[in-house]
């Protein structure tokens, strides 16, 4: 158990068993072990976990690949499904729905952007150009994902297939707790130790301010030369002990209360999450194999919780299988992730409202990017700093886009809706914003999570259309443009019908090896 050289961190402790510790000690185990160092990881299965957290994005599959996770294998154990976009209900209007689907939109011609030569297409029949033209429809005619889900329909083709299939962007839905239960398991097989007990006391050194042990209910103190801090909303570590401070966002992101009420599934269980706006903020509903998970995420500033509790009883669509539990949280983040020998992950590093199940995915790149900043044990303040950065960076763009789905309501039902729609955000959102308004344009900066497809999707389906369309897309001719189109369209719904209904795969898929 010797560091190759007295300047390696040999001893890791991690402090909380959620997902984001189980995560952690999971990938640090795998790779950060190779017997010259000791995971520790200290939970309390007194405190437990948050409990809740069900929906991911794309690049979760990464992680498990990284883990050599098999898919069949991690459905079964998390009673996961397959979740292809969210479709979103009342947001743009009372009334409206649309689909933020993964993946992405058509084919681009001649190097110009599908979505351009679709806006004109539009902007055409409108102006009565082209009467007698089959109209274009929706966009989400034009997304291998959609297509998929508007018919409840799934299925993974082998990479490099030349079926329309391949275009299918899929994440999961599962037990967040199962998933840690499962990546424990492994983290064991691994190496990391665990540690059960209610941590009281935080010690650090008096010269340099790092942290140096964590000592439990019963005396016994841990020490380590990196702490990572996955203790939940607490921040243990990152707050109580180093009192890091924290960038609250909720005036742009006012929501800041949660109930979760699982319900029995229907017979057909829909590839996607569903999210429905109500009057001070949305519910969701994600299918798993065993349950759907529901919750009502809202502003306590124009709700009760008793009214909140009762509007999502009444819009659940089967039996309840548990207790309403009541959340709390403050959206925002850690003003700095890392700070000390502390690095924070999930919940004790920030939070953002779960309406783009975004939550486990900055768990994932905050080890990835840990992995790619890997300290000794004298820390450098660059390697820290450029950590900082990036993760800062990364929930920026996050929050920008879930502001996005707030400020492009046109709903005036409620003050809420009246207050979001009004405020003012973030000044890199309304770059985007007016970028959009003017031609249609999208530019995706550095290595932001959302891509473009998802900006089109959440821009259009909340009813913001652009002035004007790309005058490149002029260069084309519109005749056989609009041919292409009607292709595209009938080719992503023929594939969709011969896939399997998402049940079906399932049941095929439980006896994979
Ligand atoms: P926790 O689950 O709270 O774990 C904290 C751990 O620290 C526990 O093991 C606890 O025992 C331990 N601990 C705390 N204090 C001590 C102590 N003193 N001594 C010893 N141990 C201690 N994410 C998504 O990606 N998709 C979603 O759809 C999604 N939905 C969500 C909905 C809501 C309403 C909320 C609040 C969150 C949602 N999330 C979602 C986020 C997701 O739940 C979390 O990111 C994820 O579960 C990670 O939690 P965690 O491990 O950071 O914290």
């Amino acid at each position: 158990m010797q560091p190759e050289n007295d300047s390696d961190i040999a001893k890791i402790v991690i402090v909380g068993g959620g997902t984001a510790g189980w995560m952690a000690a999971a990938a640090f185990s795998r790779y950060f072990d190779n017997g010259r160092r000791t995971i520790t990881l200290v939970e309390s299965e007194q405190i437990g976990t948050v409990g809740v957290g069900e929906a991911t994005i794309p690049p979760i599959a990464n992680f498990n690949k990284m883990l050599d996770i098999s898919e069949s294998d991690f459905l079964r154990a998390t009673n996961g499904t397959f979740k292809l976009g969210i479709e979103f209900v009342n947001w743009g209007q009372q009334g409206d729905r649309y689909f933020h689907p993964f993946g992405s939109y058509g084919q681009d011609l001649h190097g110009i952007a599908f979505h351009q030569l679709y806006l004109r297409e539009k902007a055409l029949a409108e102006s009565g150009a082209i009467a007698g033209r089959e109209a274009v429809g929706d966009i989400a005619g034009y997304s291998m994902s959609s297509m998929a889900a508007r018919h409840k329909k799934f299925a993974r083709v082998k990479p490099g297939s030349k079926s329309l299939a391949a275009q299918i962007g899929y994440a999961y839905h599962f037990d967040a707790g199962l998933y840690a239960k499962f990546l424990r398991k492994l983290a064991e097989k691994q190496g990391t130790i665990r540690r059960e007990g209610r941590i009281s006391a935080v010690h650090r050194d008096g010269e340099t301010g790092d942290v140096t042990s964590v000592e439990l209910d019963n005396g016994e103190k841990i020490d380590g030369e990196l702490f990572i801090d996955c203790s939940g909303f607490r921040g243990l570590l990152i707050e109580g002990a180093l009192e890091t401070g924290y960038d609250n966002w909720s005036h742009w992101l006012p929501v800041d209360r949660a109930i979760a009420l699982p319900c029995a599934n229907p017979e057909t269980l829909d590839p996607y999450t569903r999210s429905t706006a109500h009057g001070a903020g949305w519910q969701w509903r994600i299918p798993l194999q065993h349950r759907t998970g529901n919750g009502h995420v809202y502003c306590s500033n124009h709700m009760e919780a008793d009214e909140a509790e009762t509007i999502l009883r009444a819009n659940i669509e089967g039996e309840p299988l548990a207790e309403a539990r009541h959340l709390r949280f403050t959206t925002g983040m850690r003003s700095k992730a890392w700070n000390h020998n502390v690095v924070a992950l999930g919940l004790a590093s920030g939070f953002i409202e779960p309406l783009e199940s975004t939550s486990i995915h900055l768990v994932q790149n905050g080890i990835a990017r840990l992995f790619a900043l890997f300290p000794d044990k004298k820390i450098s303040p660059v390697e820290r700093d450029e950590y900082n950065r990036g993760m800062h960076e990364l929930y920026e763009d996050v929050r920008d886009f879930v502001i996005l789905h707030y400020k492009a309501t046109q709903r005036d039902d409620t003050e809420f809706w009246r207050y979001v729609r009004d405020m003012d955000v973030p000044d890199t959102l309304a770059k985007k914003m007016e970028l959009w308004r003017l031609h249609g344009r999208v530019f995706r900066e550095n290595a932001e999570l959302f891509t473009m497809p998802s900006w089109i999707a959440v821009m259009l389906g909340q009813n913001i259309w652009p002035e004007k369309y790309d005058p490149m897309a002029d260069t084309l001719d519109d005749v056989k443009v609009a041919g292409a189109l009607k292709q595209m369209r009938e080719a992503y719904n023929n594939t969709a019908l011969q896939m399997p209904s998402q049940t079906d795969f399932l049941k095929q898929s439980n006896s994979w090896a």
